[in-house]
Order: C-alpha cells, then sequence, then structure tokens
C-alpha cells in the first residue's frame, strides 16, 4: 500500500519513495541541551518516532540520525545573542560540558520513558567541528561566504530559492529580519558559518579554524551530520515547525550551495503544543512542564502522555491542559484492561488481514493515528475471536509503541503502591495471610483492583 507523507517543501502529501530502497535516511534535528526538554519537544520526537516506526512497519529499514545541539545556538534566532549552553553553564555554575551531558541524559531518560526507539546513531555538534569546518571551506571556495568582524557568513543572495521552504515571501522577509540587524551582513537572511570567540571573553567551547578560534553556527551542524551519517540517504529531514524559516532554510541553502545537489527529498514538521490562550510552550518563556513534573503533578503513567498526543494529528497543535491528560491515562488504562482481558483468555494467534489493512490504510495517510486508533477500537468491538485479536493488537502496538503486551503484568504503579504489592507477596509466601489481607484492603481502599490467580497477583486501576 502507497504511503502517503505531507513534504512542506511542496506543500502536498506525495507518495514517498526512498532514493535507495528498502533503506530509509531519516534526520531528526534533536534537542538544545542546556535545559531540560518540554513536553512540546518530546511532541515532537513522539512524532518523529511515529513516522519511523511506520516507515518500519511498511518494511523499511530505517537509518535515523538525531544529533545533541551542546554548541552555537544562540538565544537570538539570527546569530545575535549568547550561546545557550555558555549562558546555562554560567547561571547554573557549571562548565559547558557538564550542562550539556547532564541535559543529554535527562533528555535520554525522558525518550526511553516515552518508549522513543533511540537512533542508530546519536551525534553532537562539538564532535564533529571538523566536518563542519571542511563544509564551510567548499562554500568558502566556491564564493558563498564572507567575513565580517565577527565571523564567516553565508551570502543568502548568490542562494537561488532561498524560501523554496518557507515560501515566503523574500521582500518581507528581509524586511522582518532587520529587527536583528547585524549591519556588516550583506543581506538580512544571512547567517553564521562560524562565529569568533568574542576578543574580551574567554568561552568554553572553541576551537581553532582556518579564519580564527571560534565556535560553529548553529545550522552547519545539522548540515555536515546528516552528510556524515547518512551519506546517500538522504531521504527524510523532520523537526518542530519552527525550523522551517530559518534552521531548514539556512540547512537547505549550504548543503545545496556545497553540494551542487539536493538536499533531501522530503522536509516533515510537527505542529507545536500550546498551553491555554493558544501560547507555544518555550524554554524561553519559562512556560514549560517537563515529563517529569507532569507524571509527578497528574500523577500519570509517562505513556499517557504519548498517548495525549495520539489525540491530534501531527500537523495540527496539541493544546495541553490537565482534562487532557487525565483522559489520556484513563483512554491508556482502558486500553490496557482490554488487553489484559484478551491476555486472559489465551495467546496471540494470527494478525487478521482485513483490520491489518484498515490500519495501515490510517497510519499512511500521513501517519493519522486518531483515525488509527479508531480502528484499533473497532478491532476490538469486532466478533473476531479473542486470540486473533490479541495478534492483531500486538501487530498495531509495533507502530504505537504503548507496550500492550505488558498489559498483564502490573504497570508502572506509584511507588507507594509497588512497595505495598511487594510486602503482600512476600507475606502470601510466608503465609502470613492475614497482613496479606490487610494489604489488599489498603491498595484497594487506594482505587486499585487486586486480583489473585494461578499466575499470582495482579494490581491495576480499573
Ligand atoms: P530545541 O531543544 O529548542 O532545539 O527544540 C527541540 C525540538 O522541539 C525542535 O524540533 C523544535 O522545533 C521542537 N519544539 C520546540 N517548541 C515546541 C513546542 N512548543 N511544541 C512542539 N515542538 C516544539
Ligand atoms: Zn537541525
Amino acid at each position: 500500500m502507497e504511503l502517503l507523507l505531507y513534504n512542506t517543501m511542496t506543500r502536498c502529501k506525495e507518495r514517498f519513495e526512498p532514493i535507495l530502497p528498502p533503506q530509509v535516511g531519516l534526520y531528526t534535528c534533536g534537542p538544545t541541551v542546556y535545559n531540560y526538554a518540554h513536553i512540546g519537544n518530546l511532541r515532537t520526537y513522539i512524532f518523529s518516532d511515529i513516522l519511523k516506526r511506520v516507515l518500519q512497519y511498511n518494511g523499511y529499514e530505517v537509518r535515523h540520525i538525531m544529533n545533541i545541539t551542546d554548541v552555537g545556538h544562540l538565544t537570538g534566532d539570527r546569530d545575535m545573542g549568547e550561546d545557550k549552553l555558555e549562558k546555562g553553564a554560567r547561571s547554573e555554575g557549571k562548565s559547558a560540558w557538564e550542562i550539556a551531558e547532564f541535559y543529554t541524559q535527562a533528555f535520554k531518560k525522558d525518550i526511553r520513558r516515552l518508549n522513543i526507539l533511540e537512533p542508530t546513531v546519536w551525534c553532537k555538534a562539538t564532535e564533529t567541528i571538523p566536518d563542519q569546518i571542511a563544509l564551510i571551506q567548499t562554500l568558502e571556495t566556491k564564493g558563498y561566504t564572507y567575513r565580517t568582524s565577527d565571523g564567516i557568513y553565508f551570502d543568502t543572495s548568490r542562494f537561488k530559492d532561498y524560501t523554496k521552504l518557507s515560501h515566503q515571501d523574500l521582500e518581507a522577509l528581509q524586511e522582518g529580519a532587520r529587527v536583528e540587524r547585524n549591519p556588516e551582513k550583506r543581506n538580512a537572511t544571512d547567517f553564521a558559518l562560524w562565529k569568533f570567540s568574542p576578543p574580551q571573553v574567554q568561552r568554553q567551547m572553541e576551537w581553532e579554524s582556518p579564519w580564527g578560534v571560534g565556535f560553529p553556527g548553529w545550522h552547519i551542524e545539522c548540515s555536515a551530520m546528516s552528510m556524515r551519517y547518512l551519506g546517500k540517504l538522504l531521504d527524510i529531514h523532520c523537526g518542530g515547525t519552527d525550523h522551517v524559516d530559518v534552521h531548514h532554510t539556512n540547512e537547505i541553502a549550504q548543503s545545496e550551495a556545497a553540494t551542487g545537489r539536493k538536499f533531501f527529498n522530503y522536509w516533515m514538521h510537527g505542529a507545536f503544543l500550546i498551553i491555554a490562550g493558544g501560547k507555544k510552550m518555550a524554554k524561553s518563556e519559562g512556560n514549560f512542564l517537563t515529563l517529569e513534573s507532569t507524571v509527578a503533578t497528574q500523577r500519570i503513567d509517562p505513556l499517557a502522555f504519548r498517548f495525549a498526543a495520539f489525540q491530534t494529528h501531527y500537523r495540527k497543535p496539541m493544546e495541553y491542559g490537565d482534562e487532557a491528560i487525565a483522559a489520556a491515562q484513563n483512554g491508556l488504562q482502558h486500553l490496557r484492561n482490554q488487553t489484559r482481558a484478551l491476555m486472559d483468555a489465551g495467546a496471540p494467534s494470527a494478525v487478521d488481514a482485513e483490520y491489518r489493512g484498515k490500519f495501515l490504510q490510517a497510519i499512511n495517510n500521513d501517519l493519522n493515528i486518531p483515525q488509527a486508533l479508531a480502528v484499533v477500537q473497532d478491532m476490538l468491538k469486532s466478533d473476531l475471536p479473542t486470540d486473533v485479536k490479541l495478534a492483531t493488537l500486538f501487530d498495531y502496538d509495533r507502530v504505537l509503541g504503548l507496550e500492550l503486551k505488558k498489559s498483564g503484568a502490573d504497570q508502572d504503579l506509584p511507588a507507594e503502591i509497588q512497595a505495598m504489592v511487594e510486602a503482600r507477596q512476600r507475606a502470601r509466601k510466608e503465609k502470613q495471610w492475614a497482613l496479606s489481607d490487610q494489604l489488599r484492603d489498603r491498595i484497594q481502599a487506594l482505587g486499585y483492583v487486586v486480583q489473585d490467580g494461578p499466575q499470582g497477583m495482579k494490581v491495576f486501576k480499573p
């Protein structure tokens, strides 16, 4: 069945055709590690995880690259302001390297909790500086660069079709970009490829280069890493929608200028997670929630946030609210209960071809997960035998990633409940029946179901 994906470049849903099937190259712009990821960022990574799983479900072998931006991302969008890592390091009293390492590990923990598949390659901007310098040298040789007092810039007027991804009016854009104008730039949209370390300030992260000591501009890292780790497999490049106008536009300009060839065939962007009043959740706005805080305050399983993200198509803004999160927790729990009931009835058998087809039709229509969830419920309500239902459900979960196979076991119970469950297991082993009954009553009083069966005790939220 054909797979349709919306390409920001053409503003159309297009039939997906990889360059070298069955392989597919996928590049996801990774986090800037000067703070925790917020649940908006994580929504974008859930989107790219679904994209990857859908490609795999369609039989492709996905080579997935995700970078870690640990240098060069400045506080202003157009090469003005301070390096976010150096600023973060100062305010936390740590080194920029320590900050980067700490938040990289925190990010990896978040994505594990959301059951987001790890990329084939994780790569850091700071580990590919020679590649970035080589790419800038190529651009210099081809006459696309110029020098100012603070760095080496890309001359966007020399690149035809600079706005082909953003579809913006170039004149209006030049006018708008002037707000942050650096008077030495030839065009307001020009961007830094290499920035010199400021003379009065000792930077923590800096490197020698043919142009002087300094650090790379933000955009060049993703071009260099895509080329290094994907080679010819420049199939899909994705990120959040805010990357369209500047970051991805600049990546395309510098990459195509350097190689003379098309840089990625498909550009895909996830819409924002917004909060009440329609405001974008952003690290720089300080209005953000981490996964950790959401899980703790809403008392949810982290996968309930993944399930919440499934309720909105990835190209539509997702409104965050406490009720939506609570509804997602209930929805996920309901699905787990349905799975558990099927598991109790027996082992999975063969996947139903008709329902597999319906599911595939939804996900292959530009990753329509809300529609796919409706198919899941239709299938569960159908008169298929339970063993076929279970096999079909587990097959769907290759895309959904809700760990439904674990529904039979005690799932992510809050620590206090887990402790009581373990105490009750010990009590039963030691035949302390009165204590075991007491513990059962206490767990039930906290709103959980306790079932004792031949396979042992099951505890879950009804
Ligand atoms: P950053 O760590 O700022 O480089 O952003 C990491 C990813 O999150 C990028 O792909 C951004 O486009 C995306 N992003 C930033 N804010 C939001 C938001 N509120 N909702 C969804 N994605 C976002
Ligand atoms: Zn990027």
